[in-house]
């Protein structure tokens, strides 16, 4: 679980393209204005780049760019722990890759953030009930954060 006194914010919305990205970065930007040293977070990212050990998110890009924010590969590999070439559902897209997505790879890069950053405001994939794998949803996910 993450680190006491900070509790993620989630941002959720079901499909691609409805606003997510730009609430978080406009969320991100008025905390930070606030005085809050928050930071993106884009757990999971389908239709990735990805090349070799170098991976790009353009949501999470985006919401860094918006807060003038530039974390070392580290940091930004928390930020963006799961990275995913096809883009379709997670789920599916782990599949194409011969690999299921474990939601603890995503509290522990979660809980590394926490360490750095308050709040950390998370940018879901689709809505709350997209698979992440056989077992576990993205609502299952938000459970874990404690967001
Ligand atoms: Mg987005």
């Amino acid at each position: 679980m993450h680190s006491p006194g900070t509790t993620p914010i989630f941002v959720t919305g079901t499909d691609t393209g409805v606003g997510k990205t730009i609430i978080a970065a406009a969320l991100a930007s008025l905390l930070r204005e606030h005085g809050f040293d928050a930071a993106p977070m884009k757990p999971i990212q389908t239709g990735a780049f990805i090349n070799g050990d170098n991976r790009k998110s353009t949501d999470l890009d985006f919401c860094l760019a918006v807060n003038n924010l530039d974390p070392d590969p580290g940091v930004y590999r928390w930020m963006l722990p799961v990275a995913l070439p096809r883009e379709c559902s997670p789920h599916l897209a782990a599949r194409a890759q011969h690999t299921a997505i474990s939601p603890e790879t995503i509290t522990n890069a979660l809980d590394k953030l926490c360490g750095i950053y308050d709040p950390v405001v998370i940018e879901g994939a689709g809505g709350l009930l997209v698979p992440l794998n056989s077992r576990h949803t993205m609502l299952d996910l938000i459970k874990r954060t404690g967001a």
